[in-house]
């Protein structure tokens, strides 16, 4: 168990996509730093299984508040719960996202419209619906998961790409609203991260190429320097910087990791 003042003992964390992935890896660092949290995602068992390792380990206050991201009544609801009981929200972390490939002519507007709500209209709602509450505070931090594919095109995933376009050009206009309140805004742009959804990557090569599982990661992360996928660990850290006052001179930015 962790004790004694960290620095960010105090400060009421929102992080979206918390059941596993990125977000349990952000979830986590932050909780080690002393943030308070609120979980959101769907998979609530997943989420009461993570809040509960990290009141153990961490010794925080943690808030499981199920919603899906592209809902915009859910989320009202479940962050009116969650600064209901933690307080308002120091740190944002819009994380929650989804990947399916699919060449344009192939892909439904079901897909696109899914895509572009859930990983960057959500952003905006839940920046909207925290904003109140930092502006009044006169501080906070609002990061939103990116990806390379939101700085360059990628074949078969244009959905994709375009809405982390998207995020990144939302991000660069907020900041420049809000840095008047010292709130900060950033994305992190991450190439392929070991999680599901990079697995789904691998296996869609091996399946479209007969590569095996080294080959077709080989293949995916051929671009990075690097050439390996990166830890959520490795995200979370970033993105525990960027939330810190060492940082508080940074916004705007889309911060490339991986190369
Ligand atoms: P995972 O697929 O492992 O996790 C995705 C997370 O998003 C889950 O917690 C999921 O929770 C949540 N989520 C998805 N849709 C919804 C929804 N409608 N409502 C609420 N929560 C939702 O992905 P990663 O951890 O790899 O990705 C996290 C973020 O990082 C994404 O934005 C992704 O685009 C980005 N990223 C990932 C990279 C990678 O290679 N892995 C590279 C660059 C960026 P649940 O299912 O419980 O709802």
């Amino acid at each position: 168990m962790t004790t004694g003042p960290r620095p960010f003992t105090g400060r009421h964390a929102i992080v979206t996509g918390a059941s596993r992935g990125i977000g349990a890896a952000i979830a986590a660092a932050l909780a080690r730093e002393g943030a308070a949290l609120t979980l959101i995602g769907r998979s609530e068992s997943h989420l009461f299984r993570n809040a509960g390792q990290l009141r153990a380990s961490c010794d925080v206050p943690v808030e499981v508040a199920p919603a899906d991201v592209t809902h915009d009544d859910e989320l009202a609801a479940a962050i009116g719960t969650a600064t209901a009981r933690l307080g308002h929200a120091h740190i944002l972390i819009n994380n929650a996202g989804i990947a399916e490939p699919a060449p344009v002519l192939q892909m439904t507007r079901d897909l696109w419209d899914r895509t572009i709500a859930t990983n960057l209209t959500a952003a905006f709602v839940c920046s909207r619906l925290v904003l109140p509450g930092m502006i009044d505070a006169g501080s906070g931090s609002i990061i939103s998961m990116a990806s390379t594919a939101g700085l360059q095109g990628v074949a078969r995933v244009s959905a994709y790409a375009a809405s982390k376009h998207g995020l990144i050009g939302f991000t660069r206009s907020l900041a420049l609203e809000v840095a008047k309140h010292a709130i900060t805004v950033n994305a992190v742009c991450p190439g392929y991260v070991d999680t599901a959804m990079a697995q789904r990557a691998v296996d869609s090569v091996m399946t479209g190429t007969g590569k095996s599982v080294d080959d077709a990661v080989r293949a995916i992360t051929r671009t990075s320097p690097f050439s390996r996928l990166l830890s959520p660990e490795e995200v979370a850290g970033v993105v525990v910087f960027l939330c810190s006052a060492a940082a508080r001179t940074i916004t705007g930015q889309a911060i490339v990791l991986g190369g």
